[in-house]
């Protein structure tokens, strides 16, 4: 699958839509999914292009997974998650919605994610509030 560079993800990348971020360094943003499955609900991407792990460099792989461990940390310390779920879909076949890499970092367990996958957009007030929160205990 050749790279779509006008996927959402990489408008929210190249700043034409906007997200509500919770950190970013050189090679990584991470910001509230608008359609979340628990609250707290987060995305991790690189700002490689790259619609699956298989396309992937490494290094951005490893910059991706030190900025999931930020985001979960936060979720935890901000949020008091006891648990944190990773969610990681390649390809259309696998449910992949949005086709430039990202892991979702997921506050809760695995039993609380009985909402559908990106359907119903959540109340944005509610996740402005919840990455506000995030974004204050994320450790640079
Ligand atoms: P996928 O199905 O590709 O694994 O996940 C894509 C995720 O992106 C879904 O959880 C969906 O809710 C989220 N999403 C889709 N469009 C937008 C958007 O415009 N902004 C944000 N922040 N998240 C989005």
């Amino acid at each position: 699958m050749s790279y779509d560079t006008n996927n959402v993800f990489a408008k929210i990348l190249r700043g034409e839509i906007p997200c509500f971020k919770l950190f970013e360094d050189a090679h990584t943003l991470a910001f509230m999914d608008i359609m979340p499955q628990t609250e707290g609900h987060a995305l991790v991407i690189p700002k490689e292009a790259a619609t699956t792990l298989f396309e992937l460099s490494d290094e951005a792989a490893a910059a991706v997974m030190r900025t999931v461990r930020k985001v979960g940390l936060a979720q935890k310390a901000a949020l008091g998650a006891q648990g944190v779920v990773l969610m990681q879909l390649n390809g259309e076949a696998a449910g992949q919605t949005v086709p430039h890499f990202h892991v979702h970092v997921i506050p809760g367990s695995i039993a609380d994610l009985r909402k559908p996958h990106a359907t119903a957009t959540g109340d944005m007030g509610q996740i402005k509030a919840l990455a506000e929160k995030i974004a204050a205990a994320v450790q640079a």
